[in-house]
């Protein structure tokens, strides 16, 4: 096979254990900058692509890791891709659905994915009954793209959230309104998966009386073993935002899963080592025979 890892960071351990596991196994795989590429439409019924200036040469598929900060140029490649039908196991389509956190939720609620209650308003009037809706406070309040952890704030009281979110509307950005799901205890679960199967999971957890359990913020890692219902929900879950390659967060709740987020492009260090598992060569694995033998996907009809 021949692949191509469309990414701004060649020499990220991501990206490198990726094309050292597709090397191992026999495929050729070559690192391009997604920035690099122009998308020509000049032919109708012909999409195309050059990269660095001239014809990009035949793939079999891409694998897409596109940053936060370039989703709009870095799914348009993608959904270029897409057209002239090269295979990539998350589609333009996917990754947008993912980025948001509004529409993420939207998306998954309808499929009856158990989430932390969450509300979305705009207006000061309707701030306080969105709080009361969730569950009053104390109340946790997100920036709709925040990443890393930055951005997610415990309100211990409902003026002190209203306060907040008046300010961040005043400033023009747009804030989730959720459950603190306290039971959780400031820990996480992060389920890498491939296909329709969990190939790895970690739990994280935060430090001291952090609530926020990413490693940006000082939480740490072990490897788990999840249960049928934390892996059914997070195969799910990924499978309905139209990722076949997803790191999807989810909380410990009293009855079970609660889905927070699902990340297109997961980082595979903490994973990895957290678990000592191969999960870029399980990635690979994946997309070679999806290359051989692809399946009919009702993504696209
Ligand atoms: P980011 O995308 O920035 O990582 P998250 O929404 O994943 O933001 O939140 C960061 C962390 O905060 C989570 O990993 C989790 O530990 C904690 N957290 C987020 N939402 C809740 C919630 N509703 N209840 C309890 N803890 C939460």
């Amino acid at each position: 096979m021949k692949l191509a890892i469309l990414s701004r960071a060649p020499h990220a351990y991501s990206t490198q254990r990726l094309q050292a596991a597709a090397a191992d196994r026999g495929h050729t795989a070559r690192v391009l900058n997604t920035l690099r590429f122009a998308i020509d439409l000049a032919t109708p019924e012909e999409p195309d692509l050059l990269y660095r200036g001239k014809q990009l040469s035949d793939y079999d598929a891409i694998l897409p890791r596109i940053g936060g900060s370039i989703t709009y140029f870095g799914t348009a490649v993608v959904r270029q891709f897409e057209q002239m039908d090269v295979y990539t196991p998350n589609t333009a389509n996917g990754i947008s659905n993912a980025r948001d956190k509004l529409r993420a939720i939207q998306i998954l609620s309808r499929h009856s994915i158990d989430m932390p209650a969450t509300a979305f308003v705009r207006n000061r009037a309707d701030v306080r009954a969105a709080i009361e809706s969730v569950g009053g406070a104390p109340v946790v309040i997100k920036l709709l793209e925040g990443t890393q952890g930055i951005g997610v704030i415990l309100a211990p009281q409902v003026k002190v959230a209203e306060a907040i979110i008046e300010t961040l509307h005043s400033t023009r950005q747009n804030v989730l309104i959720q459950r603190f799901i306290a039971e959780s205890r400031g820990r996480d679960i992060r389920a890498l998966v491939v296909g329709d199967r969990v190939v790895a999971a970690m739990r994280r957890i935060a430090s001291g009386d952090e609530f926020r359990s990413n490693v940006h913020r000082g939480g740490t890692v072990e490897a788990v073993q999840l249960d049928p219902a934390y892996e059914q929900a997070a195969v799910r879950a990924a499978q309905i935002m139209g990722l076949r390659v997803a790191g999807v967060d989810m909380l410990e709740g009293d009855d079970g899963p609660l889905v927070m987020e699902v990340n297109s492009s997961p980082g595979l260090q903490g994973i990895e080592t957290a678990t000592g598992l191969d999960v870029a060569g399980a990635i690979i694995d994946y997309i070679a025979n999806q290359v051989d033998f692809p399946e009919i996907d009702v993504r696209q009809r």
